[in-house]
């Protein structure tokens, strides 16, 4: 059997060893650079690869194709591959039939990471032998071919999700669904809803899913549709029989007859978001039958994630928080909302068009001033000039965090919650993070 990876960054060196060790004949094929240490992975392991070029005749002749998550489905290659009748999958597919783990798949618009990060936490510090995949970290094709893990967190995005045919996970969780990505799905936001879903598609009544019930897009999509998943809600306002809430400033989860509760302010983690996260992945845990206590310990010291709401240092009484992550409108809002003193708020980068008007109440109550940082100004001047006094342009990171300190007093905030992608200034959002931290670090 012969098995091209189109793609040669993790997900595709990763699927590259596990086929290798399955027997297949595999090409790896990527239409950019290959990094280095991959190229040597490839050659160890006597793998043929190209870079900077698709060759057809090599391509074409595949009984099965994995896509890296990153080639869009309208690139010309796939479009031929699809023409001539070729499977194209992708990387959990392809693995998943290799290993007996089970599997608990997160989706979502926002919070995938910070909940499969802390999903995995509560699972490895409860002593399960688990491991991390997906979009995250190492590649779960790679670990497969390692058979490391009895269990595996899988944090999967929608373009994973596109090519899936029989991926089952075990336990699946949909954080919440908000419109992005559009440009891969025709503009249609219904498009972006289904291809969510299809982390349950195949799921069967031993399975379950576990949701966000105060989401609109994912409640509606549960009236419409049917899945054969036991359905576990979470909710900040309402509450179940079974299922996770959050009531009078204390976590509660009813499952399969056992109950968990906590206090919130024991939580490591901040804001109506993240009580969110930890419902979900709290939810996974008590499936797992995991002791309360363990549970109750590990949401207590759970330390965060990079660039998500990360607090990075107090300079005079002032907090600088760094939020770089929020490249929609919708986790900055939850970064605003979690803010509880005066705040100097740094946004902007790529318009994804995006819709301002949802933060208009928190700006107006938290916001004391607003430093634009990106190529779509117009847009955010447009929407809070009149909302709020002070609103400065800058062309850098360092400007931005020099004019914040400038517009601060003791007890106020510096957030960067940009609320947009950063390609304009940064090579990517991890980019813009570090150069908001070292600039802090500057003053
Ligand atoms: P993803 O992997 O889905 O992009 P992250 O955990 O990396 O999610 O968080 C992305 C951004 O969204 C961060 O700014 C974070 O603070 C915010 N966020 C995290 N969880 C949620 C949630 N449940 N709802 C809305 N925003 C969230």
């Amino acid at each position: 059997m012969r098995l091209v990876v189109l793609g040669g960054g993790e997900s595709g060196v990763g699927t590259a060893i596990l086929g290798k060790k399955q027997g297949y004949d595999v090409f790896v094929s990527d239409f950019g650079k290959i990094k280095e240490s991959y190229k040597e992975v490839l050659i160890i392991n006597k793998i043929a690869w190209e870079e900077e070029q698709h060759t057809e005749d090599l391509i074409l002749n595949a009984d099965v194709v994995m896509k890296s998550p990153g080639i869009p489905d309208k690139s010309p290659i796939v479009k031929k591959l699809v023409a001539a009748g070729i499977k194209v999958i992708s990387e959990i597919e392809f693995a998943i039939p290799y290993t007996e783990a089970m599997t608990i798949g997160i989706t979502g618009s926002n919070g995938k990471t910070t909940t499969t990060m802390l999903t995995h936490h509560l699972l490895k510090y409860a002593g399960l032998n688990v491991g991390l995949g997906g979009n995250i970290g190492k590649s779960f094709a790679w670990q497969v071919a390692e058979n490391k893990y009895d269990a595996y967190v899988l944090e999967l995005s929608s373009f994973q999700l596109d090519g899936i045919i029989n991926y089952r996970p075990d336990i699946a969780i949909i954080t919440n669904i908000s419109p992005d990505h559009l440009d891969r799905y025709e503009y249609k936001y219904e498009n972006y809803i289904n291809s969510k879903f299809r982390i349950t598609m195949n799921q069967t009544e031993s399975d379950y899913l576990i949701y966000d019930a105060d989401d609109e897009a994912t409640t509606e999509w549960l009236k419409k549709n049917k899945t054969k998943a036991k359905l576990i809600p979470f909710s900040l306002t309402k509450k179940f029989d079974e299922g996770a809430s959050i009531k009078n400033n204390k976590m509660e989860i009813k499952i399969n007859q056992e109950e968990f509760t906590m206090d919130t302010e024991h939580i490591a983690l901040e804001g109506k978001h993240n009580m969110k996260n930890a419902m979900a992945a709290s939810s996974v845990a008590k499936l797992m039958q995991i002791r309360n206590a363990t549970i109750r310990e590990s949401l207590s010291n759970f330390q965060g994630v990079e660039h998500r709401l990360e607090k990075v240092l107090k300079i005079q009484n002032v907090q600088y928080i760094n939020d770089s992550k929020a490249t929609n409108v919708n986790a900055t809002f939850f970064a605003l909302d979690s803010m509880n003193a005066p705040t100097v708020w740094i946004v902007g980068g790529v318009d994804k068009g995006n819709d301002y008007n949802e933060l208009m109440s928190l700006v107006r109550e938290k916001v004391k001033a607003i430093i634009c940082l990106g190529i779509d100004n117009r847009k955010i001047i447009d929407a809070f000039g009149n909302v709020v006094d002070i609103m400065v342009e800058v062309n850098n990171m360092n400007d931005a965090v020099k004019t914040a300190q400038r517009l601060t007093e003791k007890g106020d905030v510096v957030l960067l919650s940009p609320a947009c992608a950063s390609f304009d200034l940064f090579e990517n959002y991890e980019d813009r993070g570090k150069q908001f931290k070292q600039a802090v670090h500057n003053l």
